[in-house]
């Protein structure tokens, strides 16, 4: 079960502490957890990334940075739902998280055996949340284990009372769900909660399998959220109410910490990235609308087209990021939008002065990386955790603006011009308020902020466990 790359690192690894990381393999939860595992090792931990070999090439500029990480690479277990050769979200889409969850839940006796043969093992384990079968996996090998929560604390806390009353929540199909335990009691249609929810089947054993991880992290050593107090202090609260004192680490936003250049985050090879910049370059500042929706949604060509004619009758200048296949853009050749095939430089885009908007899906990557480039955001929630993600930027801090919504809808392109035209005249106070969140981020993370001093706690509480 061991490579090569393997076996040559057991060997240099050094008596500090060793901390095992294992991120899930969707873009959005893989990049968060690089960024946070770029400071453990910066700060003395030596680390071993679980990956499986596709997704290995991800790990390269960390690898390259950081002589205490060192690669554990084990082979995908295959997965009968699965094409051979799928072994990230990104591949397959959202629908790819069920059977790909099942799928690493395979690699408990190889990970056990790995864990045996180490000379230094590891003293804990940080996984990813959806991987909440590995906290079971720490208590058998005797080590402590965290969960990273790569999405807001407000979405962790949806998720865990969700999965905690799912009979009846599943009972409620059709009517407005409230959640009273949460701070305000916000109400939710069944549309709008996360698809982990709705698509739960009971009696089905992946996705009891799946209920199962997400009860098994409240019985870990503790939280890791991917947030910062002026956003979600209230959410953070909560969760530690109920995990208990000190158990919740609030430390985002985490691509603050990332050792990656932004021309190539989460990428394993350079694109055209310049070009992006270059036109930029070109534009008035904060006048062009950054257009992507994360790593895993695939627009139909019906979509695209609606979605590029508001565009172009919009009026305004834009960045369209589309996966490679993608049809529907015939209206797009006029100059006035930048396409990108593919991998877009999101951060080094959102952090360019000509962006003022970014229409997005509201994955909390997106939404963390758009606040602290200061940069309002023009809501689209499609799915997952992106409803409630939206609630919390239009609603509670009114740092967005909604410009549809839904998974399958064809936007009306007259009505998503207007609304684009509108967001991104001078004077929207979305645009002052995210420029004032921004602040409050990047002072997060500066020494003495909230973040930061959670990122200390957490590193001093690992750093302990090897001294131990
Ligand atoms: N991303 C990127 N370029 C792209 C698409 C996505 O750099 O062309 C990055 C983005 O910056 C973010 C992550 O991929 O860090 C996507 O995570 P998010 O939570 O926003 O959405 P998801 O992909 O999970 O739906």
């Amino acid at each position: 079960f061991c490579n090569s790359t393997t076996t040559l690192t057991m060997a240099s690894l050094d008596k500090n502490s060793h901390i095992l990381v294992f991120p899930f393999p969707a873009q959005g939860h893989i990049i968060p957890l690089l960024d946070l595992t770029h400071h453990l090792a910066t700060h003395g931990l030596t680390i071993t990334i679980l990956v499986t070999p596709k997704n290995l090439p991800i790990l390269n500029p960390l690898l390259s940075s950081s002589p205490n990480i060192h690669p554990l690479v084990l082979p995908f277990p295959p997965h009968p739902s699965l094409p051979s050769g799928v072994e990230n979200v990104k591949d397959i889409g959202n629908h790819g998280n069920l059977p790909i969850i099942n799928s690493l839940s395979k690699l408990h006796d190889p990970i056990i055996q790995w864990f045996e043969s180490h000379d230094n093992p590891p003293v804990a384990m940080i996984s990813d949340f959806f991987l909440g079968w590995t906290h079971h996996l720490a208590k058998k090998l005797g080590i402590q284990s965290f969960c990273f929560f790569s999405s807001g604390a407000f979405l962790t806390a949806v998720i865990e009372y969700g999965c905690r009353n799912i009979s009846w929540i599943r009972s409620q199909n059709n009517n407005m769900i409230v959640l009273h335990d949460l701070p305000n009691s916000p109400t939710f249609s069944w549309e709008h909660l996360p698809t982990l929810i709705r698509a739960y089947k009971e009696s089905d054993p992946e996705w009891e399998f799946v209920l199962d991880g997400h009860i098994a992290n409240a019985s870990c050593s503790g939280w890791v959220v991917n947030t910062f107090d002026a956003l979600e202090s209230r959410y953070m609260e909560y969760l530690t109410k109920l995990l208990g004192d000190g158990r919740v680490f609030g430390v985002g936003p985490v691509s603050l910490l990332s050792g990656s250049d932004p021309m190539t985050r989460g990428q394993s090879e350079p694109g055209s990235e310049l070009d992006v910049v270059r036109w930029l370059d070109g534009r008035l500042d904060g006048s062009v609308v950054y257009v992507c929706f994360g790593s895993q949604k695939f627009l139909t060509s019906d979509q695209m087209e609606g979605l590029a004619n508001g565009l172009e009758d919009s009026g305004v200048h834009y960045v369209l990021v589309v996966k490679q296949e993608q049809g529907g853009l015939s209206r797009v050749g006029s100059g006035r939008g930048f396409v990108i095939k593919g991998w877009a430089p999101q951060v080094a885009i959102l952090s360019h002065r000509a962006v003022g908007g970014f229409l997005s899906h509201c994955g909390w990557n997106s939404v963390l990386e758009s606040i602290l480039a200061g940069v309002m955001i023009l809501a689209w929630p499609m799915e997952a955790d992106q409803y409630v993600n939206a609630r919390l930027l239009v609603e509670d801090h009114g740092v967005a603006v909604r410009v549809c919504e839904g998974p399958n809808t064809v936007p009306d392109s007259a009505e998503l011009a207007r609304k684009i035209a509108e967001s991104m005249r001078g004077d929207k106070s979305e645009k002052l308020k995210a420029k004032e969140m921004k602040n409050k981020a990047i002072e997060a993370l500066k020494e003495g902020g909230g973040s930061s001093m959670e990122l200390d706690r957490f590193v001093k509480e690992l750093s302990n466990l090897g001294h131990k």
